[in-house]
């Protein structure tokens, strides 16, 4: 297959979490696509990576997606990398994708890192069905969903900022209940990593007591049918 696009997870924390293929594809494409080329420069610069880099983050990736869909078709190969993670994964990437599908253009899309896996496997809740909301509404709709998952049967996977985290666990308090379980994965694969798990007033109470610092996944357990 003639792939255009690549689409290539980057490490979330631990530079050392960096596939072969993810090198070799970084190595043989005729230009990088990043969200921040200051951030990337670090990883590729470890890996002795040297290509041409573009900017491409949520503040014009509307702008430049034509023109980069132009380049696609003319021959260019490119990757596309975020600052960690997996790109389209609350991150740009998304509506890049799409308007390749819609002109034509493959894209393939390598496996690797992204924040929400080992914090829902740590979370030790069930991970035969669960779902992900990536950031919750700031403001409008924000209750409303929260409340919705108080019935939810599926374990619950989302990112939340560090100045929110206090405010999210009394919401969840509020809306789902103090007695539901909540795991907190802090810090994935960095020096500070922690997760911490208890019902809902346990963790608010642990992180209460704390500064609130890095990186956070939340996973809720899904509502038991007793409950
Ligand atoms: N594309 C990324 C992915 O695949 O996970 C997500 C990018 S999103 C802008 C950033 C959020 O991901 C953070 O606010 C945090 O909720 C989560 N995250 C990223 N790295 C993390 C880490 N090392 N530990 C815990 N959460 C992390």
């Amino acid at each position: 297959m003639n792939v255009s696009l690549y689409i290539v997870p980057t490490p979330i924390g631990n530079l050392s979490d960096i596939t072969l293929r993810a090198i070799e594809i970084l190595n043989s494409v005729d230009s990088i696509l990043c969200e921040d080329t200051r951030t990337s420069s670090v990883l590729l610069k470890k890996y002795d990576i040297s290509k041409p880099l573009k900017s491409f983050h949520q503040n014009n990736e509307h702008k430049v997606y034509n023109g980069i869909i132009r380049k696609l078709k003319e021959g260019e190969r490119m990757a596309l990398i975020s600052d960690a993670g997996t790109p389209g994964i609350s991150d740009p990437g998304f509506l890049l994708v799409r308007a390749c599908i819609e002109a034509g253009i493959s894209i393939q899309t390598l496996p690797g890192p992204t924040a929400f896996i080992p914090a829902l496997i740590n979370s030790g809740f069930p991970t035969d069905q669960f779902i992900f909301l990536g950031f919750l509404p700031h403001k409008k709709g924000r209750q409303k969903a929260l409340k919705q998952l108080a019935n939810e049967q599926r374990t619950v996977v989302f990112y939340e900022s560090p100045h929110r985290l206090i405010k999210l666990l009394g919401q969840i308090k509020e809306y789902v209940g103090a007695e539901r379980k909540v795991s907190v994965s802090r810090e994935l694969t960095k020096i500070h990593e922690e997760t911490y798990t208890g019902t809902t007033d346990e963790v608010f109470e642990y992180f209460n007591k704390k500064e609130v610092k890095g990186e956070f996944v939340v996973v809720i357990d899904a509502k038991k049918e007793k409950e």
